[in-house]
């Protein structure tokens, strides 16, 4: 096993706390093995990652390598083995609702993904209240972003976002129209992704004000991979580039204000 972290504070100060206890590390490996039996050595390593990544909280990153005696091959072979690479992935999320009670919905997103077992929801911008985008008629939004600390691949992040709108009871009918809930990754690391079924970064989000107010709140120096600009310059560029749109404060409030409910009331009105 090679576990990844930070040795530096312990370094300085010479305190086994600040790092990772090898010794406690080999018998947790030891037990977990002990304790379970797994067909396939493709199982047994991503099963102890998963443990000690779990586990441990300065683990960023574990490489682990079993390897076999004696497997029947027919060929003279001392070993074979299996190696795997896993870590912490950072990724951001953006939250919609435009029907029902939307800030229960949005609320309930976020409860779902800090329940699911390999996220740890880290933090969760204010709610906003903007506009539809799309030209279709419908209520006006509440749109919010949070960042995850996540295991799960792109792929497996969007199942469960799926999985989350399914049970707002989401119907996809109309093209961006009204739905319960609606929750797209934005951002992965700085993974760049372009299959049929997922786009990350998340497709034209540098034009739409309603994921990068939020996403500013959260990381306004976090650079988008393709654009190479950070998230705070796209939002300055996409508002000076709005000629004809002001920023109005709903019901007296200004812009960045708190309405009492951990709800920030903003709308963009063309002129
Ligand atoms: P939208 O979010 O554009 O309003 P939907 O929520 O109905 O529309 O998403 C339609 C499809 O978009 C999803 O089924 C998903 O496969 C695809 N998609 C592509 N990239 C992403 C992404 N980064 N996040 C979420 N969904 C994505
Ligand atoms: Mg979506």
């Amino acid at each position: 096993a090679t576990l990844y972290t930070s040795t530096r504070t312990a370094g300085l100060t010479d305190d086994l706390t600040a790092s990772i206890h090898y010794g406690e590390v080999s018998q947790m490996i030891t037990r977990f093995v002990q304790e379970h039996t797994y067909k396939l050595l493709e199982t047994v390593v991503e099963n102890l990652a998963r443990m000690l990544l779990l586990t441990l909280p300065s683990l960023q990153k574990v490489t682990l390598k079993i390897e076999k005696p004696w497997a029947p091959v027919g060929l003279p072979l001392k070993t074979v083995s299996v190696e795997i690479t896993r870590e912490w992935h950072t990724a951001y999320i953006a939250l919609g609702s435009n029907l029902g009670d939307k800030q229960k919905y949005l609320d309930d997103a976020v409860q779902g993904l800090a329940d699911t077992e390999d996220c740890i929801v880290e933090q969760v911008s204010d709610y906003l209240v903007t506009e539809p985008y799309g030209g279709v008629e419908q209520d006006v939004f509440l749109n919010g972003a949070l960042k995850l600390r996540t295991l799960l691949t792109p792929e497996e992040l969007l199942d469960r976002l799926h999985e989350l709108e399914q049970a707002a009871h989401r119907e996809r009918i109309v093209h961006w129209g009204p739905r319960t809930l609606d929750l797209d990754i934005l951002l992965y690391d700085q993974m760049i992704i372009d299959t049929p079924v997922l786009h990350v970064p998340h497709i034209d989000m540098e034009n739409r004000d309603f994921v990068l107010i939020p996403l500013t709140e959260l990381a306004p120096y976090y650079r988008h991979p393709v654009l190479n600009k950070t998230i705070s310059q796209l939002l300055k560029e996409l508002l000076e580039g709005e000629i004809g749109f002001f920023i109005v404060a709903a019901g007296g409030h200004h812009f960045g204000q708190r309405d009492g409910h951990g709800v920030v009331c903003l709308s963009l009105i063309h002129i």
